[in-house]
């Protein structure tokens, strides 16, 4: 039996009006001449978010495109910009949903290792330290604020570069930065942490570390979307804490039957990680019967739309296209099914289970 023994965040910062304290934290990690960057998701473009990031001297401030999930295309552009305008830099401060948190690892990762992004999709291929990183998310729900991986779609796959030089040196989690946030995207992300719970505590990788902070995730997400009828700001202070646990839930444990489905769904059309959860968890009663139908209900309390029908029209090639990603995803259906996995999920009930999403 070999044991995981993983990195974990090196400093943790949380509370309501944390953000202030932003410099204070750079400040000794500021390098003689060398700018920290801030990547910022593109949705705070105008927003008074920006006024009160800490930047200074030749500090840059990046908008991230975070139209589509991040690609190893992206974060090698953003990488080179930076070794051209500054040689190196003294940190990547990501402050935004997960794919802005995913970036800034990953950019972070690429101002000290050779080549592609692309070269380092997979387990442990990171070489050497990238350079100081921070996450501030301003979405909770993924848990890439503490987890080691970055998910980048590349020119071949879908995968992260997951190293123990991938999780951050620092987070910062304030809550205040997720007020606001449109009610279905907070919905879809949020189910991301609702799903990494049911899948961590169901599956067979289960153990109790993973058990007491998936319990403690699910916990709160019942608390923020069934116990409440409307949102407030103690809701957004959950479900940030909920985020966290879930993802130290799974980070000793793995997601299941609708991450390997919905990576599928991804790869092929693009479909986004927190709205494809929730169109494959949907109908997913047969493998999570309990997990499902309190899902329904959240989703009919919220008043939240969940697509159908998105997979009608697709060819045999585009199915098996789709397939072929899913059953890839190995560790999520071993969790899943157990090691028998290959003999339950066939190709052929695979496809059914496609063909009614
Ligand atoms: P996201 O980062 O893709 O953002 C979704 C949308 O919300 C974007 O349009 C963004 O501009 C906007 N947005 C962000 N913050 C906002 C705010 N406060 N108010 C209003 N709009 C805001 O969404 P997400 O669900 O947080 O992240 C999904 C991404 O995270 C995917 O790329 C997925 O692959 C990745 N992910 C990574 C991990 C990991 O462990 N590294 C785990 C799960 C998911
Ligand atoms: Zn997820």
């Amino acid at each position: 039996m070999q044991f995981r023994n993983f990195k974990m965040v090196g400093y943790v910062i949380y509370g309501r009006g944390s953000f202030n304290q932003l410099e204070q934290i750079l400040e000794p990690r500021r390098e003689d001449s060398l700018p920290m960057i801030f990547l910022v998701d593109h949705f705070f473009k105008d927003k008074e978010l920006v006024r009160n990031i800490p930047a200074k001297g030749k500090d840059k401030i990046i908008f991230a495109d975070v139209t589509y999930e991040p690609k190893t295309t992206y974060v090698d552009s953003i990488a080179a910009e930076l070794k051209e305008d500054f040689g190196m830099v003294s940190g990547i401060i990501g402050i935004g949903g997960g794919s802005t948190l995913d970036l800034a690892k990953a950019v972070s990762l690429m101002m000290r290792n050779p080549g592609s992004s692309a070269d380092y999709q997979g387990w442990d291929l990171v070489q050497v330290p990238g350079v100081y990183k921070a996450g501030i998310p301003t979405l909770s729900g993924t848990g890439a604020e503490v987890s080691r991986t970055t998910v980048l779609t590349g020119p071949t796959k879908k995968l992260g570069m997951n190293s123990d030089y991938t999780p951050f040196d620092q987070i910062l989690l304030d809550p205040e930065l997720t007020a606001n946030s449109p009610k279905d995207q907070r919905f879809y992300t949020g189910m991301d942490c609702y799903i990494h719970c049911i899948e961590s505590l169901q599956g067979t990788f289960l153990n109790e570390f993973s058990k007491s902070y998936g319990e403690k995730a699910l916990q709160l997400c019942r608390e923020v979307f069934l116990e409440k009828d409307s949102w407030n700001d103690e809701s957004d202070d959950k479900l940030m804490m909920a985020s966290y646990a879930g993802g130290m839930s799974i980070a000793y444990s793995q997601v299941g039957v609708a991450h390997a489905v919905s990576y599928g769904l991804s790869y092929l059309l693009g479909t986004k990680h927190g709205i494809g959860n929730c169109i494959v968890f949907n109908h997913l009663e047969e493998y999570y019967p309990e997990g499902v139908r309190e899902f329904k209900k959240m989703v009919e309390q919220s008043g939240i739309y969940i697509p159908k029908g998105i997979c009608a029209g697709l060819t045999e090639e585009q199915f098996d296209k789709m397939i072929n990603v899913s059953l890839g995803m190995k560790p999520l259906w071993e969790n899943a099914l157990g090691k028998e996995w290959e003999k339950i999920m066939t190709r052929e009930r695979l496809k059914d289970l496609y063909q009614k999403l």
